[in-house]
C-alpha cells in the first residue's frame, strides 16, 4: 500500500470524510465509525508512518493528543474511564486509539462495534469538538533516570523492638 492509498492519510487531506473533533498542526482526531462503545477515537499524526521507531518525535506527540481527546471524551461524555491501545494491525499509519469505557460498554476487540446512526455520531462529535482541555502537551524534554531502590532496614516502632528483644531472650 502506497501512502496515497492510505485512508487514514485520506482522512488528513479530507479526501475521505469523517467527524473530527480534535486537530492541530501534528494531528487529526476522529471517531471510529464502527465503535466498540460511544465516543470511541482514532488519533493519527498528519504525517504517514507506520511503527513508532520511523518517527519517534511525532509518535510521542501523538500520544500527548490521546491524553487531549481523552480529557475531551471523559469531560464531554462522562464515560467510567477510557482506553487506550495502540495496535499496529490493519492499517499501515500510526495511530491510537481512545475508547471511553461504560458500564454497559465495554470496549474489547472481540466485541462487535456498538449500534449508532449518524445523527448521533454527530451529536457526539459536535459536544466532544467543542470541550476545552488546558493541558497542550508535554514541552520540556524529558531525561531517562532510574533511581535504585534504597536497601535501608524500615524503622520499626520501639514497642516492636522491646517486643522481638523480649522474645529473643525468651527462645535464648
Ligand atoms: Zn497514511
Amino acid at each position: 500500500m502506497t501512502n496515497g492509498e492510505c485512508i487514514f492519510c485520506k482522512i488528513v487531506k479530507r479526501d475521505i470524510p469523517s467527524l473530527i473533533i480534535y486537530e492541530d498542526e501534528d494531528s487529526v482526531a476522529f471517531l471510529d465509525i464502527n465503535a466498540r462503545s460511544k465516543g470511541m477515537t482514532i488519533v493519527v499524526p498528519k504525517q504517514h508512518f507506520t511503527t513508532f521507531e520511523e518517527n519517534r518525535e511525532l509518535a510521542s506527540k501523538i500520544f500527548d493528543k490521546a491524553l487531549i481527546v481523552a480529557e475531551k471524551l471523559k469531560k464531554g461524555l462522562n464515560p467510567i474511564t477510557v482506553f487506550f491501545s495502540v495496535i499496529p494491525a490493519q492499517i499501515p499509519h500510526f495511530h491510537i486509539r481512545v475508547y471511553p469505557v461504560y458500564r454497559d460498554q465495554i470496549p474489547l476487540m472481540e466485541n462487535k462495534p456498538i449500534e449508532t446512526s449518524e445523527e448521533e455520531l454527530n451529536d457526539v462529535a459536535r459536544r466532544v469538538r467543542t470541550i476545552p482541555v488546558e493541558w497542550k502537551g508535554r514541552k520540556e524534554e524529558v531525561e531517562e533516570k532510574v533511581t535504585e531502590e534504597k536497601k535501608e532496614k524500615p524503622r520499626v516502632k520501639d514497642e516492636e523492638d522491646v517486643f522481638w528483644a523480649k522474645r529473643g531472650m525468651d527462645i535464648a
